[in-house]
């Protein structure tokens, strides 16, 4: 009797959802492990660096003008030729709806012009699915996102069920990193200026509220941390004419371990949920820019470690933003579902969990998380 050997593939990734443009070519088996044959990630940090955050506009052409080079290098890296890509998959949302149309565009044109399946991908699910990418993680497992722009734990229990234990109700931490560096006169990306002041800093100096705390729940709040590091920031102002480095330093210690506490304290709540659910090996992953922080994931870690859990952090790489995840999320999707058609459309909104109630209320287009 022959044996049928699954075919490997070669699928190209394509991520425009926020303020990095990439391309990547992930190859494996429908279901099955991948390789990352290359990875392009093209940051626009300098374009955004001097509005303190990320301007969609800006964001939405610099996509326009990179996302075909971006590819071109994803191939010459694999030295591969678009001929022997067995399909496109592209981020469809959630996101800053100009890049998500850049890249949604960009993979249909791709497709229709050669023949090649169109797979439109969740963002989300991408982050999600990828320490099974790196890691080889098994289901289930439970995931916290901490990005730029979105915070949520989510019990990933196949490639396409994953169940939202709580999120952030309001800004996600790294914008809130953001804020508080612009606040404080450093530079941006806030996140990494904060942790290198912090170094310095006194985080016991000013008093900064651990929000949500109070509830028995998994969800976080950061915009009235915010709000309290800009009143830390007035009342060192009034008395003085402005901050001093170690002010700046006291300050972004202490807006970091605030950051640090609810995470692991949250984190712990979520962990005795998924326990409930006596996974095998229990694990909790971390992605997105903000698992960066060195202080925050020692505290998931020292969360994981009293609670016997596994914890696995993703290269930093595949932990931002990245079209590898996007890539290997379509392939891992594969068996269980078919090719978009030319009807797949962008969606700022794209809920990953829409059985549990929404995070964010609704909106005009839909459920905001
Ligand atoms: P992402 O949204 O995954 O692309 O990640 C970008 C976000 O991660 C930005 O808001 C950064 O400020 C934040 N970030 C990056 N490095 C760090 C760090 N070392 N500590 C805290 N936040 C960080
Ligand atoms: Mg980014």
């Amino acid at each position: 009797m022959e044996l049928r050997v699954p075919k490997k593939l070669n699928i190209l990734g394509i991520e425009s959802s926020c303020d990095d443009t990439a391309a990547a070519i992930v190859h494996g088996c429908p279901g099955g492990t991948g390789e990352v044959l290359s990875s392009i990630v093209v940051g626009q940090t300098n374009l955004h660096a001097a509005f303190g955050g990320v301007v969609p506009e800006i964001a939405a052409r610099a996509h326009v003008e990179k996302l075909d080079v971006t590819v071109r290098q994803a191939l010459v890296q694999a030295d591969l030729t678009l001929q022997d890509i067995d399909g496109i998959a592209v981020t469809a949302g959630p996101g800053l709806i100009g890049g998500v149309v850049s890249g949604v565009m960009l993979a249909k044109g791709m497709a229709a012009a050669t023949g090649k399946p169109l797979y439109g991908v969740n963002h989300l699910a991408g982050h999600a699915l990828t320490p099974r990418l790196t890691d080889g993680t098994k289901f289930p497992y439970l995931m916290l996102l901490v990005s730029g722009g979105h915070c949520q734990f989510l019990i990933a229990s196949n490639p396409h069920e994953f169940r939202r234990l709580g999120g952030t109700i309001d800004d996600a931490p790294g914008e809130a990193f953001d804020k508080v560096a612009r606040l404080i006169g450093l530079a941006q990306p806030g996140g990494p200026a904060i942790e290198n002041a912090a170094k310095n800093g006194d985080s016991k100096r000013f008093k900064l509220p651990r929000p949500l705390l109070d509830r028995n729940d998994c969800d976080m709040s950061f915009s009235g941390l915010k709000t309290a590091a800009l009143r830390t920031r007035d009342a060192i102002i009034s008395e003085r004419i402005g901050l001093t480095p170690q002010d700046q330093a006291d300050l972004a210690a202490g807006f970091q371990a605030a950051v640090a506490d609810v995470l692991a304290e949250k984190s712990r709540r979520a962990l005795r949920e998924y326990l409930k659910l006596s996974p095998q090996n229990p694990t909790l992953c971390v992605a997105g820019g903000v698992a960066a922080n060195y202080t925050i994931r020692s505290e998931l870690k020292r969360v994981c470690d009293e609670m016997a859990v596994g914890f696995a952090a993703p290269p930093l790489a595949l932990c931002t933003d990245n079209a590898a995840m996007i890539a290997y999320a379509a392939l891992a999707q594969m068996p269980d579902r078919l090719p978009d058609d030319m009807g797949l459309s962008a969606k700022p909104r794209m809920p990953l969990d829409t059985s549990s109630p929404t995070m964010l209320g609704h909106g005009k287009k839909g459920a905001k998380a």
